[in-house]
């Protein structure tokens, strides 16, 4: 009897064996609906056997091949079993996890997989001379797929009527309609047969933009480049010509950014510069179906260009060539739950699998991949200039808060730059990392502090619905009128969020307009959208915002920055927060100036010596850089250590740390050549009414560790945890 060992989305480091039928044929890659226990799941044949360890009579039958969409690839399995062995986690949970959700239910995809369609022998035999001339878009049709087969969403980019006429044609048998990849390299799209597209060639390279793309495209097989620009130095026009280039010789490109608030503005973007060039983006904003089209778009080789946030790292691409990873040190790379992974560590492992180029791109890189561009292992490609030669580095400045009058945390020398901005008609931007009105609500009398009752934090004050809440677990209150613990009436904010910062604002310059930024005001999905249109047409004059705020956009008429409250950063328990602080600082900083108006970046603290300041004043990210490193080498911190983090959290907390310190004796025994550190409370160490706790392990190879987590992972999986949840993070980025 043929066996197929399948991957279920259990809990469980196994697959599954079943049997198949005489007569049915099941191939690697397919899904299948089974029976698990009571239920039946669907699951994806990772391999094919003829024997099986269980007793024959255990051994159930696959109930139904299904055959609404294409099989995975081998490639993509194997990249799902080095995740899953990579990062602790089940194998069926990997793969199922790395599919649209629409294929990991076990009913049937609603919908067809995707056609396309190619010539067929009349088709090709038709003379063309001969042909109706007033069939303008049959003709279109015709021409466009003998260069090369299309699907119909191509076909739709040469008419709006395409559709129906295709239909014409297919029912003359000029065309016919094939499922499956559309040919790949090998079959058509050789590297010699060069495939036209339309390219907007907006601008002639600067030499080391030129130099930067020459490097990737000269690149035979698999190398890792860092391209490391300032913010505004053309990053995104060398991706261009690098897909261009990519597009030419047939090859599908794979292009991972980190915000979903980003996609649509670069898809638009990249559409714009390849008008006729099939592209998809894949992020978690798309719905189901739009999410499995896309998915099957690319898997079918239609798309030749995806766009996406880090699930897009499991599409399937049966011509990926190039693999650019935007932000590579951006923190929303790594997811934080299930499937731990790091989707730029993926690519990597993605690219060198299928032995294509992968290029790594920021203005402050992560200290990993700056280390790993020092030491030779990526080839570090570099753009020192702004593009346009207008454009200049805005100047940074430091005020020292404990010297000057401040307002409701904003200072005096700040609102006074803002006034003389709101004069010229330019735009402000002040950043500032906490939303809401004031992080925490205080007594005067008492001293009472506005902490949750179910978590380790504070409740953070929302003025305008009259509201604490806390932002680890959403639990929220009324503002009480007086003090819960000693019934004082007065009640005072501590600090301040984006709303205060608002309020500041709006009472010193009444006539100004003032946008608000943060999760908070871009709930709505189309708000964001609006407010980003508004800013272009310059009906804001003064933009407070968060994060979101510093990523990637593009703001002509902003010169100015202020930047709140960065110092928390400077003494965190997190080794990452000055790498991110700085990280987030250059990108804040880079909004200022992009046009031909000079910027200039205003930093509020309470240490303007810190040689993080200094750094960020002299645009000096390889000096900065080199002592963070230096620094993290003396101290054993990554990338000089590997590590991995054994979390664990439960109502109670003797259970809690009774499960790490089994965790802990256990890997003790094992006398590997790691270090095992002690069991700590969480940065948070209560949320939602769950203790929690942690074991960090440590070892000076990736291997060691890997070698380490393998033996470890069944001793934790023994233990007794009925009533916790835990979980291993390796290359934990959160402490
Ligand atoms: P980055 O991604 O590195 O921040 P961008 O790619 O957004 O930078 O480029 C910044 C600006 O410079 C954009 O407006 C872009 O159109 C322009 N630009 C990029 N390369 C060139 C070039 N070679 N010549 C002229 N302008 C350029
Ligand atoms: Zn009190
Ligand atoms: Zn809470």
């Amino acid at each position: 009897m043929p066996i197929v060992r399948v991957a279920l989305d259990v809990p469980l480091p196994t697959l599954f064996d079943y049997t198949v039928a005489e007569g049915i044929a099941v191939a690697v890659g397919q899904r299948v609906i089974v029976p698990f226990g009571k239920r039946q799941m669907v699951g994806v044949v990772m391999e094919c056997a003829t024997s099986t360890e269980m007793a024959p009579e255990r051994v159930k039958p696959v109930k139904e091949v299904l055959h609404d969409s294409l099989p995975l690839s081998a490639e993509l399995l194997d990249l799902l079993r080095f995740c899953s062995d990579y990062y602790r986690y089940p194998i069926g949970q990997t793969v199922l996890a790395a599919l649209p959700v629409r294929l990991r239910s076990d009913k049937p995809v609603v919908g067809k997989p995707v056609l396309s369609y190619r010539l067929s022998a009349s088709g090709v035999a038709l003379d063309m001379e001969l042909f109706p001339k007033r069939q303008v878009v049959q003709r279109r049709i015709l021409a466009k797929l003998a260069e090369q087969p299309c699907n119909l969403a191509q076909l739709k980019s040469l008419s709006a009527t395409a559709g129906k006429q295709l239909k014409v044609l297919v029912a003359e048998g000029w065309v016919e309609s094939f499922t499956g990849a559309l040919p790949s390299t090998g079959s058509g799209r050789t590297a010699s047969s060069v495939q036209k597209h339309a390219f907007d060639n907006a601008h002639t390279l600067t030499g080391e933009q030129q130099q930067a793309v020459d490097a990737v495209t000269q690149a035979q097989g698999y190398a890792c480049f860092l391209l490391h620009g300032i913010t505004g130095s053309g990053k995104t026009e060398v991706y261009v010509h690098l897909m261009h280039d990519v597009l030419q010789r047939g090859g599908q490109v794979l292009l991972l950014v980190p915000e979903i608030n980003l996609t649509p503005q670069l898809e638009q973007y990249f559409r714009s510069r390849f008008s006729d060039v099939n592209l998809v983006s894949l992020h978690s904003g798309l719905s189901e179906g739009e999410r499995l089209h896309n998915w099957q778009q690319a898997q079918s080789g239609a798309a030749r260009v995806v766009l996406g946030t880090r699930l897009a790292v499991f599409a399937e691409l049966p011509d990926l060539a190039l693999i650019v990873v935007d932000e590579e040190h951006d923190s929303s790379f790594k997811q934080q739950d299930g499937l731990r992974y790091s989707a730029r560590d993926v690519a990597i492992f993605r690219a060198s699998q299928r032995g294509v180029p992968i290029v790594l791109g920021s203005a402050t890189p992560s200290l990993e991949s700056y280390h790993n561009a020092q030491s030779g292992r990526y080839r570090l490609l570099r753009l020192t200039g702004r593009a346009l030669v207008k454009a200049r580095l805005p100047a940074v400045r430091c005020i020292n808060i404990n010297q000057t009058v401040m307002h409701h945390g904003i200072s005096e020398n700040l609102l006074r730059e803002i006034g003389q901005r709101i004069a010229r008609r330019e735009q402000s931007l002040l950043f500032i990392n906490r939303r809401g009105y004031a992080p925490v609500l205080m007594c005067t009398g008492c001293g009472w502090l506005s902490g949750c009752k179910h978590c380790a934090g504070k409740m953070v004050l929302h003025l305008n619905d009259k509201r604490l809440r806390c932002h680890h677990c959403g639990y929220q209150l009324h503002v009480p009128h007086a003090c819960p613990s000693c019934g004082n009436a007065e009640l005072h904010p501590v600090g301040s969020g984006t709303q205060r910062v608002e309020s500041v604002l709006q009472e010193r310059f009444p006539e100004a307009r003032i946008l608000r930024v943060d999760r908070d005001s871009t709930r709505n999905k189309r708000a964001w959208q609006t407010m980003r249109e508004q800013i272009h047409a310059n009906e804001v004059d003064i933009l407070v915002g968060t994060q979101m705020l510093a990523k990637g956009h593009d703001f002509p008429a902003l010169t100015l920055v202020g930047v709140l409250n960065p110092d928390s950063a400077l003494y965190s328990s997190d080794f990452r927060a000055a790498e991110k602080l700085f990280a987030q600082l250059a990108q804040v900083a880079g909004r200022a100036g992009r046009a031909d108006k000079p910027g200039e970046v205003l930093i509020q603290t309470a240490f303007p010596d810190h040689p993080l300041f200094r750094a960020l004043q002299a645009h000096d990210f390889e000096g900065w850089a080199a002592s963070q490193l230096a620094e993290r080498q003396m101290v054993g911190f990554p990338p000089f250590v590997y590590q991995a983090m054994l979390r664990a959290e439960g109502k109670d907390a003797t259970e809690v740390y009774a499960f790490l310190n089994q965790a802990r004796t256990a890997a003790l025994e094992l006398r590997q050549p790691v270090e095992i550190l002690g069991v700590v409370p969480a940065a948070l160490p209560r949320r939602a009414n769950h203790i929690r706790a942690q074991l960090l392990i440590q070892s000076a190879k990736r291997s060691g560790l890997q070698q380490f987590l393998r033996a470890w992972q069944p001793l934790l999986d023994a233990l007794p945890a009925q009533k916790l949840r835990w979980s291993l993070d390796v290359d934990p980025l959160e402490f």
